[in-house]
């Protein structure tokens, strides 16, 4: 199948409030300029050095929106700041008050999603519940970044029900942080759903899929 049939397939599906963002991680550019004639124009990159390298095989393609997913390291906050518009996998209070700092700095404002844990999860970076609701007060403080919602991806080896569950419960947390009192979080996105669990995202709730292999094909194991 083409890359071209598979977001077609997907898109026929989906709600208009539900943007697809294209994973293209191990991606060539070739195959992203294919998504980008159908339309896609949002992309997800995890390593700086990779998103930098296709920025510049892809500068004729003007408009696409840049998504970082993967981790960030203190040292290349900076960088981050400078070529994504969208920090997905912001997963401390430190590294907010660090982009915050940049950003100030450069006299921009990114945007910016929390990851968080919703069940522990020895492989996974980001908050739990009761950590991201003690550091809320300091989040809001940072004034130049538009702190967007939520992002999570569910523990492996979850069933559907589970699954589903896990969903349903960050979008729990994501109205209960939009309703704390004082609170200047606007949580208006769900950053949520890849390939194998987008649907159950969907529906409970997310507004911004992250899908990879589905659209493009298996990557290659780290
Ligand atoms: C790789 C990755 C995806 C896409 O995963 P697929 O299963 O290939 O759709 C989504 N989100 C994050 C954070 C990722 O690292």
């Amino acid at each position: 199948m083409t890359i071209a049939h598979n977001i077609e397939t997907i898109r026929r599906d989906l709600p208009a409030s539900v943007k697809l963002m294209a994973v293209t991680k191990q991606v060539s550019v070739a195959q992203m300029r294919e998504a980008y004639a159908v339309g896609i124009r949002d992309f997800g990159e995890s390593k700086i050095q990779e998103a930098q390298a296709k920025q510049q095989e892809l500068a004729d393609l003007p408009d696409i929106c840049w998504h970082l997913i993967g981790h960030l390291q203190g040292n290349k906050v900076r960088k981050a700041v400078q070529i994504f518009e969208w920090i997905h996998s912001v997963d401390s209070l430190k590294l907010v008050q660090q982009i915050d700092r940049v950003a100030t700095e450069l006299a921009t404002s990114p945007n910016i999603c929390l990851q968080v844990k919703i069940l522990p999860d020895p492989d996974k970076y980001g908050w739990t519940i009761p950590e991201l609701l003690a550091d809320l007060p300091q989040i809001s403080d940072c004034e130049h970044l538009k702190i967007r919602g939520l992002m999570a991806i569910p523990p492996l080896g979850l069933t559907l029900a589970q699954t589903q569950q896990f969903f349903e419960q960050t979008r729990d947390l994501s109205h209960q942080i939009a309703q704390q009192p004082g609170s200047n979080l606007q949580m208006s996105e769900l950053s949520m759903g890849m390939s194998g669990d987008y649907l159950p995202a969907i529906s409970a709730g997310a507004t911004i899929i992250r899908l990879g292999s589905i659209l493009f094909g298996d990557r290659l194991k780290p």
